[in-house]
């Protein structure tokens, strides 16, 4: 089993080191990192500029890329071998509902499912490190589970912990993705040369936690587990945009 492992809070994380840690012989741990914390990354690459591969004292190579740049160099020209399985995290906070799209943690796991190969995304729900461990503990039992007994097809699964000690956690739900409420407004200030500038302001308040969601789970105490897929076409829509598309829609 040949593991390769990213993150987006950088190759410094503590996350990422537990992560490593807690994998360990389960298989052949690779990792590539982004060298500076890229959260929010989402699934970009970058095309303006070449990137680097340099590789740390402790074996991890880091890019001065995104999550998906790491992930993408690793697959495509980096690595000798194609991994078993990618492993992104662990998230220093939670990646639920909506916020999944905006996930540099997802968007490395998205990566290598985009490749064929299976990929699970691990996040701390609460920002901080606090239980750490307990995160570790529940990605070793999962990533294990995926050795012993592989899921078939192509997975990408989507991990929230909930930040509470290993026998505090109320066993594993598997969930959908909840909602959110809009964002808060934007955050205004200025610069000392009076410069107006705009920080994004705090995610949406929370407006789908049923009890088979992400949300709701972790309210629960539940380890949240959530496949994923990636074709964003709204099917139940073809025929109704077809209509308002009218004669100029070749494909009626
Ligand atoms: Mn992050």
């Amino acid at each position: 089993m040949r593991i390769l492992v990213s993150n987006d809070d950088g190759y410094n994380a503590p996350g990422l080191e537990a992560l490593v840690q807690a994998l360990k012989g389960l298989g052949e741990l690779t990792v590539v990192a982004p060298e500076t914390n890229c959260s929010g990354a989402s699934n970009s690459l970058t095309l303006n500029r070449p990137l680097s591969v340099r590789q740390a004292a402790n074996g991890f190579y880091y890019v001065n890329g995104t999550p998906s740049d790491c992930v993408h160099i690793a697959l495509t020209g980096l690595l000798d071998f194609r991994p078993d399985l990618v492993v992104s995290g662990i998230n220093n906070g939670a990646n639920m509902g909506d916020d999944t799209l905006y996930s540099g943690t997802v968007a490395a796991a998205t990566e290598g499912y985009l490749f064929g190969i299976p990929a699970i995304a691990f996040s701390l729900v609460q920002k901080g490190w606090e239980h750490l461990d307990s995160a570790a503990r529940i990605a070793r039992k999962l990533v294990e589970q995926q050795t012993v007994s592989p899921l078939a097809g192509n997975i990408l699964l989507n991990v929230n912990i909930p930040a509470v000690p290993y026998e505090a956690i109320q066993g594993i739900r598997v969930t959908r993705l909840g909602k959110r409420h809009p964002s808060e407004p934007v955050v205004k200030s200025s610069t000392p040369y009076g410069d107006p500038v705009y920080w994004i302001g705090p995610v949406g308040r929370v407006s789908d936690s049923a009890d088979d969601t992400d949300f709701g789970a972790i309210e629960q105490l539940a380890v949240s587990v959530t496949p994923l897929r990636l074709d964003l076409t709204h099917y139940e829509q073809l025929s109704l945009v077809r209509n308002w598309a009218g004669p100029l829609c070749v494909n009626q």
